[in-house]
Formats: C-alpha cells, sequence, structure tokens
C-alpha cells in the first residue's frame, strides 16, 4: 500500500487558494497578472511533486518486485463514466508508463489484468464476494485471510 504524500494536499490547498484570489481579481488590472501567474506556478510545482513521487514509487517496485501486475487501464476507462475518475486516471496512466519503462530496464515482467472483479476476488481462494466501498479491509469468510481492498 502506497500513500499519497501530505504535501500534494497542502500543495493543492494553497491552488485553490490562489485560484480564488485570481477570480476576485478585475481584469485588466496589474493583480491580475501576478495572481495568474501564482496560479501558474502552483500548477507547475504539483505537477513536478507528482511526477517525482511517480518516479520513487515505481523505483520502489521494481526494485522490490520480478513481476508487477495491474489492472489495465483500458479496459478500465470503459467500465467509468464520470469525469473525476478520468482525472485521476490521467495520474495513473502516467504512473504506469514510467512503471513500464524503469520495469523494462530492469528486467521485469509488467503483467495488465482485467480489473473486473480485482476487488471482489480473494486472491488466496478464490471466492468472489462484492463488498461496499467503505470496507477497507476484510476477511474472507472461505478461507480467513485478512485482505485490503
Ligand atoms: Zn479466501
Amino acid at each position: 500500500m502506497v500513500e499519497a504524500p501530505r504535501h500534494f494536499q497542502k500543495a493543492e490547498e494553497k491552488l485553490a487558494k490562489a485560484q480564488r484570489e485570481l477570480s476576485r481579481k478585475k481584469k485588466g488590472k496589474s493583480g491580475r497578472k501576478k495572481a495568474r501567474l501564482k496560479v501558474a506556478k502552483l500548477h507547475r510545482k504539483i505537477a513536478n511533486q507528482r511526477k517525482d513521487f511517480h518516479h520513487k514509487v515505481a523505483r520502489r517496485l521494481v526494485n522490490a518486485y520480478g513481476t508487477i501486475v495491474h489492472e489495465d487501464l483500458n479496459i478500465l476507462a470503459l467500465s467509468r463514466s464520470y469525469v473525476a475518475k478520468g482525472i485521476h486516471d490521467a495520474g495513473w496512466a502516467a504512473f504506469l508508463q514510467i512503471l513500464a519503462y524503469k520495469a523494462e530496464e530492469a528486467g521485469r515482467r509488467v503483467i495488465k489484468v482485467d480489473p473486473k472483479y480485482t476487488s471482489q476476488d480473494c486472491p488466496v481462494c478464490g471466492h468472489r464476494e462484492k463488498k461496499p466501498l467503505w470496507v477497507r479491509a476484510y476477511t474472507c469468510p472461505q478461507c480467513g485471510a485478512l485482505l485490503h481492498r
């Protein structure tokens, strides 16, 4: 399990604040240009932080595992329709690209799987059960394996 770093959240809060300030500035005023530059700068900073984070996680995975399995994003995208997920998937796609080339460089195997049932099937015994989204940790009723969603 990998947690997103705290500084993302902080930078995103700053960006939201800067965007609110920008929307309050009148067009043509010098203060507006400054506010716009601030927003652009924060966007760049967040993009760089995200890229850096992607590289670190990919490096860690490639160093630790010989085979890496992930959900096939193309199939995943087809099964989703709302916009927020699309934005999330864009970051995920960028990460998978970095992971793919680092894995290839290191001679690791990367396997894409159909995302269908990946959060429902027990990897130990194969028992399939649909869980509500709020269930993060789960004990398989069939084999007793303790699993994270
Ligand atoms: Zn099981």
